[in-house]
């Protein structure tokens, strides 16, 4: 028998190689072409209050990051829960052979593409007309509102029953769901918490399309997995939001100081006060011409004189902004806050000329961004990409921190507002998702800088992200213990790090409630049908 000759042999196998990976390449493309284009047809069978649109996609492709653009394949407007819930269970059912995700988009004013779905389904969560908002007044009032509420209508509803939420946001054209996702901090969390620990129930629809009630009380894992969880267990469909009596007035005050460690003690020893100020925040000022002046259209010196030769040029400054709310017609009470006021500012160590008093209404105080939207909007200065860093820093390591920031890379500008304040860790839940350093107290520092479109200078994108860069890297090099709060990252050893030894318990969740990996797509934390480990 004669053997054939080993070129034959060879040319044999690499026909056959090619013919082989030539069924397999027209397979994938078959399976995807087929997953793809049978994706409207069985999303369009779905019974639904609601509806989807498949070509008019683009707005879920945006975000107020204005960096990341991922096209769905649907943007799913649902008129009622059982819309989200029917569209899941119809996902979760697919299997993990489909690659079919879904996002809750609120306001879409994520910074990375947090509530986009490559290729998925994006929920329009503003859509979602669930019962109508409903106020409970009595010793523990509250609110139900749905997951796509925006918090400004919720204020409005509440002040009608002399009412109001107690943790806010600096910005109020944000969801409920968004924010509740991550955990809403502003300068009232000090004292109440984040809005993650305002909340006494919500609806959810998990990711195999379960419509789950929970509370502290009542599947309790599921509440506190979704509380800070990033959109990554279910979907808020509706919160129960906890109330106090409603002031009507407040009053608005900010003071400057020239030194980091006076402005963080008088910080610190503010919110470690029972009767203190109601809202406690604070800015870093980078080389502002004229600060002063710029204040006056709405503050009043309480020195003019003294407050027309301050100079702010070529000075890095922090200001100290407070607020202590009352109510206008009890004439005793609003003597006995001038009173307290006076007192509190007493023990605090500002530059003396620098104090400057405002009283504007309850609501104008706490819509106060949206003055600067308005203004940034009709100078088309709104929607510019926004590659913002929030970042939790331990009380220990603050000072650390400033001197290297505010002393060596942040110098020249700052390209936004630079926020920084502390708030005290007893407010947070530790059951939740959020993730925070472990002091007893942490600072909230927030890079909110916008860039010029097409600048290649230092307001521009690749300037500002290499600045954001350099301040992560000397956090992780010195060892801060820094959280990024909103956080983004790209790989999952960067979640595991994220997370330290609470990823364990998230990974846990995770399989328990979104087994498929079908939620949040946006956030990078899992891949669908990938197994979590
Ligand atoms: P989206 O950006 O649409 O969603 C955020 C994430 O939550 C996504 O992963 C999304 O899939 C998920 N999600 C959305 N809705 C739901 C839902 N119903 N159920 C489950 N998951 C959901 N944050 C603060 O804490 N304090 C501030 O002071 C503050 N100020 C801000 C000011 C401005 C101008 C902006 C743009 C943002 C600010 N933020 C602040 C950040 C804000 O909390 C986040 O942008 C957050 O994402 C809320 O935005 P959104 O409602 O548009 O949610």
């Amino acid at each position: 028998m004669r053997y054939p000759q080993l070129s034959f042999v060879r040319q044999n196998n690499i026909l056959f190689i090619r013919v082989f990976m030539i069924l397999f390449l027209s397979c994938i493309a078959f399976r995807n072409n087929l997953c793809l284009s049978s994706i409207p047809s069985t999303l369009k069978a779905l019974p639904l209050d609601g509806h989807f649109t498949f070509d008019e996609v683009h707005f879920a492709a945006k975000d107020f990051g204005n960096r990341y653009q991922f096209l769905p394949a649907a943007i799913l407007h649902p008129k009622s829960v059982s819309d989200i819930a029917n569209t899941i269970k119809h996902i979760w059912q697919m299997g993990s052979h489909s690659e079919l995700t879904v996002a809750a988009r609120g306001h879409g004013h994520s910074l990375q593409g947090q509530s986009q779905a490559h290729h998925g389904v994006v929920i329009s969560m503003e859509s979602l007309q669930g019962p109508e908002m409903q106020v409970y007044t009595g010793n523990s009032p509250y609110v139900d509102v749905s997951g796509g509420e925006l918090w400004i209508n919720i204020l409005h509803e509440s002040l009608k029953y002399g009412l109001t939420p107690k943790s806010w946001t600096d910005y109020l054209r944000l969801t409920v769901g968004g924010t509740l996702s991550n955990a809403g901090v502003s300068g009232q969390a000090f004292q109440h918490g984040p809005q993650i620990s305002n909340v006494n129930q919500l609806e959810v629809v998990t990711g195999k399309g379960d419509v789950v009630t929970c509370s502290e009380k009542h599947n309790s894992d599921l509440f506190h997995s979704v509380l800070g969880g990033l959109g990554q267990f279910g979907i808020i469909t509706r919160a129960r939001i906890s109330l106090e009596p409603a002031p009507d007035m407040v009053k608005w005050i900010r003071v400057l100081y020239s030194d980091f460690a006076t402005f963080a003690r008088d910080q610190e020893h503010l919110i470690s006060l029972r009767r203190t100020f109601d809202y406690i925040e604070g800015f870093v000022i980078i080389n502002r011409t004229g600060l002063l002046n710029n204040w006056r259209s709405s503050f009043n010196p309480q020195d003019p004189v003294q407050a027309s030769h301050f100079k702010s040029d070529g000075r890095t400054l922090f200001c100290l902004e407070l607020a202590k709310y009352f109510n206008q017609d009890k004439s005793d009470v609003v003597h006995q806050v001038r009173h307290e006021i006076e007192h509190l500012l007493s023990q605090l160590d500002y530059i003396t000329s620098t104090l400057f008093l405002s009283e504007v209404t309850y609501i104008e105080f706490l819509d106060r961004v949206h003055v600067s939207e308005v203004k940034l909007r009709s100078k088309g200065l709104w929607e510019v990409p926004h590659p913002w860093l929030n970042l939790f820093i331990p009380r220990s390591k603050i000072h650390n921190f400033a001197d290297e920031v505010f002393g060596n890379i942040l110098t020249e500008t700052s390209n936004g507002p630079v926020l920084i304040y502390p708030v005290n860790k007893s407010k947070w839940d530790n059951r939740t998702s959020a993730i925070t350093p472990e002091e007893d107290t942490f600072y909230l520092v927030a890079f909110l800088t916008s860039a010029v479109p097409s600048s290649t200078g230092t307001d521009g994108l690749e300037h500002i992200l290499t600045q954001n860069k350099r301040i992560l890297e000397y956090c992780e090099k010195a060892h801060l213990g820094v959280k990024q709060y909103l956080p983004h990252y790209t790989t999952q050893e960067e979640w595991r790090a994220h997370f330290g030894p609470r990823w364990e318990i998230f990974v846990q969740r995770k399989s328990a409630y979104d087994p498929l990996a079908v939620l949040a797509p946006g956030q990078r934390i899992f891949q669908k049908a990938i197994p979590f480990s």
